[in-house]
């Protein structure tokens, strides 16, 4: 009897040890993120060579821990290579940005790369593990030429992720024979969505989705995409450990030219990760972070098999993807046209827009959707009950002087329901304006052909109560005034 008590005794501290050992894994990639964290590169936007330099000099610094092997050129001529860590049986490719315009993961693929090199005399169990476990292969930035651009497709214009059967592009034949060459046992597609994407109904942002990609229409699970479930439902338990109610399920339509769902059919067990938005987050530097977690305890858990022991139902309960999102809602306007008066809210989104007089991008926010939007959430609400909508002024005058922009009085153009100011000359010095005259200066001819329309108008408004006072005015979707 007392053996068997100590038997059982045994078995529940060694799972407990285990367990410990494991959470303190993660803790420490999530607590200790900052040490790992590449600060090179902290936006979405960057140079690719500037980008390849640091991941040289990581390979520099790191002597054996990262191998370089080059595999091709763009198709205007720019370098991919893969990059190896480890040297376990269990192969695991991962490949990003393959849509030029999709940055998140390659930056945490740089985090990555530090973590090793800083665990490179290191005996920790789970990085042991993970080297003597796994061949690690990566292929960051596929398409260095759209990314130049920061467009979604290459130079000759071709969707990379709908070439994986008629292969015309050099990234996407690259790819293929990587999969071809390796054989690897699991493969990670790493790509960002819309920030306007939410975990089903709940309105929170999908921070990030993820999915296992079907490789027939009929979407079934061989043994082969089941461990790709399996892959989910751990990454997903990581993230959420952090981050509870951020990650969604992406639609799971089977796509015949698609790489993911073609890998999954090759024999590679794939999950495909996409990063959304995430509150405050404009460069998505917190989903980075979480692309970081995520991989890192993927690669532990591929290497321990713990996965293994995960449920697919896991999976089919995590809510899709949906479109519950705005990145503002403007509530209650008071609406008067042809004599009549009603309330409608306002959905707002931005897209980014090259402002060539500031030579940089810049976020133009405009009304997508208009009327009972109480049903959806907001990264950001303004409620303006009680108050009446009213199209913002543009001053009358186009502004050609930097000088004569500088000493204009912002604060009484608010106050008689300007919210837009053309400038047109050389010269911009941004830090010269004030933050909020930054926000009302259009440097495009557009706002003064835009219709009295509210859907697709600019978010430039003010609102007045009453007695006809402006108590708000909004300037290109930020308020600016209020009284
Ligand atoms: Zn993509």
């Amino acid at each position: 009897m007392k053996k068997v008590f100590f038997l059982i005794a045994t078995i529940l501290l060694m799972h407990t040890v285990k367990t410990h050992s494991q959470l303190q894994f993660i803790d420490d990639l999530f607590i200790n993120y900052s040490k790992y964290k590449v600060e090179q590169i902290q936006q979405r936007r960057f140079e690719a060579k500037t980008y390849f330099q640091i991941i040289d000099s990581l390979v520099a610094a790191g002597g054996e821990m990262i191998l370089k092997t080059k595999l091709g050129k763009s198709f205007k001529g720019f370098p991919i290579s893969l990059y190896k860590i480890g040297n376990g049986k269990i192969k695991v490719l991962l490949w990003s940005q393959m849509h030029g315009d999709e940055a998140t993961a390659s930056q945490a693929i740089l985090d990555i790369f530090n973590f090793f090199i800083q665990h490179k005399n290191c005996t920790d169990k789970e990085c042991e593990s993970i080297l003597d476990q796994c061949t690690l292969l990566f292929i960051p930035l596929l398409n260095p030429d759209g990314m130049r651009k920061f467009e979604r497709r290459n130079f000759q214009e071709i969707d990379i992720n709908r070439d994986a059967l008629r292969l015309q592009t050099p990234e996407g034949k690259i790819l293929k024979q990587v999969q071809n060459d390796y054989k690897p046992d699991f493969g990670f597609n790493l790509h960002d969505q819309l920030t306007t994407y939410s975990v089903g109904k709940t309105r929170k942002p999908a921070s990030i989705s993820l999915l296992a990609p079907a490789f027939n229409h009929e979407k079934d699970i061989d043994d082969i995409r089941q461990r790709a479930i399996q892959m989910c439902v751990l990454i997903r338990e990581t993230i959420q450990k952090y981050y509870p109610g951020f990650v969604a399920r992406y639609d799971d339509e089977f796509e015949p030219r698609a790489f993911g769902d073609n890998i999954q059919a090759w024999g590679t067990s794939t999950i495909l990760i996409e990063s959304g938005g995430y509150f405050n987050d404009p460069e998505k530097q917190e989903v980075r972070k979480m692309n970081f977690i995520a991989l890192m305890n993927a690669f532990n858990s591929i290497a321990n098999r713990s996965y293994a022991s995960l449920h697919n139902e896991e999976y089919f309960n995590i809510p899709e993807n949906d479109k519950l999102l705005f990145h503002l809602l403007i509530k209650n306007c008071s609406v008067q046209k042809e004599n009549h008066t009603y309330t409608i809210d306002l959905g707002i989104n931005y897209s980014e827009r090259l402002d060539s007089t500031r030579n940089k991008y810049i976020e133009k926010y405009e009304v997508v959707d208009l009327g009972d939007l109480s049903t959806y959430a907001s990264y950001d609400t303004i409620d303006v009950k009680g108050l009446k909508i009213n199209i913002g002024n543009v001053y009358p005058e186009i502004v050609t002087s930097f000088e004569k922009l500088k000493k204009i009085d912002y604060e009484t153009l608010w106050a008689e329901g300007f919210t837009t100011l053309i400038y047109q000359g050389d010269k911009f010095f941004e830090e010269e304006l004030n933050v909020t005259l930054r926000q009302m200066i259009s440097t495009i001819k557009e706002p003064l052909r835009e219709s009295q329309k509210l859907l697709g108008h600019s978010a430039n408004f003010y609102f007045t109560d009453e007695m006809g006072i402006i108590k708000k005015v909004i300037s290109n979707g930020q308020l600016v005034f209020e009284q």
